[in-house]
């Protein structure tokens, strides 16, 4: 089981982070302040950090440099919402592994730290499967039947969330906060948009509408309708 520390001074998303990676299977904790982070990080009790570069006491970038300083080898994926090209760079040069800008998805920033951690946990396979529809995680391939179908990164990651909930009635919200990520307008008609496309991609019978509540996939296609005798 992977143990991954969260270094983050903001409670709302701390809280989303830390949710989706207990839902994933992982041990986590949260520290709230530079210090902290560069205390926690340095014990060797962590597999990776997961690191905001706004903290208090001691901003990410002076933390992941007394850590790399320290010869600290853990994996650390910076999360901010400095977004500029020089502090990727910066980020990046000071000894981050990966860099994601806020606004993020949580597949997003699963798919990063599955990278990171150089694993897939064992009870994940890798290729999702429903009906004639296969989605491969490691090469981000979609097909269906013998067809590869084209996915931009968004209809994968809602893809990817209806065949990890198979016959599961998701509601907009879930679906938002899954693969739009925290920052999103719940009013938004976004999620229904992207249900189109993947209709138009994967199938038309592939996802269900549950009229007032949200969506389900389809696991096994729908039963053809029995033949009907033209006589009867
Ligand atoms: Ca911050």
């Amino acid at each position: 089981m992977h143990r991954i520390l969260i270094a983050e001074d903001e409670a709302r998303i701390a809280a989303f982070v830390e949710r989706g990676l207990r839902t994933h299977g992982f041990v986590t904790s949260v520290v709230t302040d530079g210090l902290s982070a560069y205390d926690h990080a340095r014990t060797g009790g962590w597999d990776l950090l997961i690191l905001d570069l706004g903290l208090p006491a001691c901003d990410g970038f002076s933390v992941l440099r007394k850590l790399r300083e320290a010869r600290v080898t853990i994996p650390v994926v910076i999360l901010t919402a400095r977004n500029s090209v020089s502090d990727v760079v910066a980020g990046l040069e000071g000894g981050a592994d990966d860099y994601i800008p806020k606004p993020f998805s949580f597949e997003e920033l699963m798919a990063r730290v599955r990278v990171r951690l150089r694993t897939e946990p064992s009870y994940e396979p890798t290729v999702l499967r429903a009906g004639n529809i296969a989605l491969d995680l490691r090469t981000r391939r979609v097909h269906v039947d013998d067809r590869m179908a084209e996915l931009s990164a968004r209809e994968f990651a809602l893809a990817e969330v209806f065949l990890r909930h198979p016959d599961q009635v998701l509601t907009r919200e879930q679906l938002l906060s899954r693969v739009w990520g925290f920052d999103y307008d719940p009013g938004s008609n976004i999620v229904d948009v992207y249900v189109r496309y993947l209709r138009r991609k994967l199938g038309a019978d592939l996802v269900e509408t549950i009229r007032g509540v949200g969506y389900r996939l389809r696991a096994t296609a729908p039963t053809p309708p029995a033949r009907l005798n033209s006589r009867s």
